[in-house]
């Protein structure tokens, strides 16, 4: 494991809306896309104001779910993931070795990941559920897990088979995360409680 940082723009301990079961969420800081209508836009300028090691982010989230109790597995989102591949696979890792599920968006479709290997088949290789491709406005849905036609949902090892016969129910959940500094929306809200960009 090496000390890459990787740059967070924010965790939420426990969510039921972004991905199956209870999970961790973490968003990373910093995206090259612009798709528009992407309702993450704090979260796309890369910025280096919250950078935490991989071990330090294991810890974190250790800290914030109680030794993990809380939850069953950890999802990467963004901004992109896959932006900072290596640093969150080494992450993924530590979370995977303490028998958690690991998941991730991207904005990437997994043909374009495989094709690049700047560390992204690292984390591709930990990962249970990889939902990939950008967000496309004109396609809009309220799919499990994701937000446009073009997204899929790739189940990476066995744990989630299960989830196959059911992932293109329509599906529209959303969470509201209070914390000290915000109120921030996650998941899949309708579109009148999107700010509009
Ligand atoms: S890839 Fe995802 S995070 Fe990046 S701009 Fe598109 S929708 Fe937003």
């Amino acid at each position: 494991m090496n000390n890459h940082l990787i740059d967070i723009a924010q965790i939420v301990a426990v969510s039921e809306v972004n991905g199956p079961g209870k999970r961790a969420v973490i968003w990373v800081q910093g995206c090259h896309k612009r798709c528009p209508g992407c309702w993450n836009q704090d979260y796309l300028k890369f910025s280096s104001v919250w950078q935490l090691t991989a071990q330090n982010l294991f810890d974190t989230v250790k800290r914030m779910t109680a030794d993990f109790m809380d939850i069953e597995g950890i999802t990467f989102s963004g901004g992109e993931p896959f932006a900072q591949a290596e640093a969150v696979a080494d992450a993924a890792v530590l979370f995977k070795e303490n028998n958690l599920t690991i998941m991730s968006y991207s904005g990437y479709t997994l043909a374009e990941i495989q094709r690049n290997d700047k560390g992204q088949s690292k984390l591709l290789a930990v990962l249970d559920i990889l939902v990939d491709g950008e967000y496309v406005k004109e396609q809009h849905c309220d799919r499990l897990w994701r937000s446009s036609l073009n997204q899929k949902v790739h189940f990476l090892s066995d744990h989630y088979k299960s989830f196959e016969d059911s992932i293109n129910a329509d599906v529209r959940e959303f969470e509201v995360v209070l914390s000290a500094n915000e109120t921030r929306m996650t998941g899949f809200p309708k579109d009148e409680l999107i700010p509009k960009i």
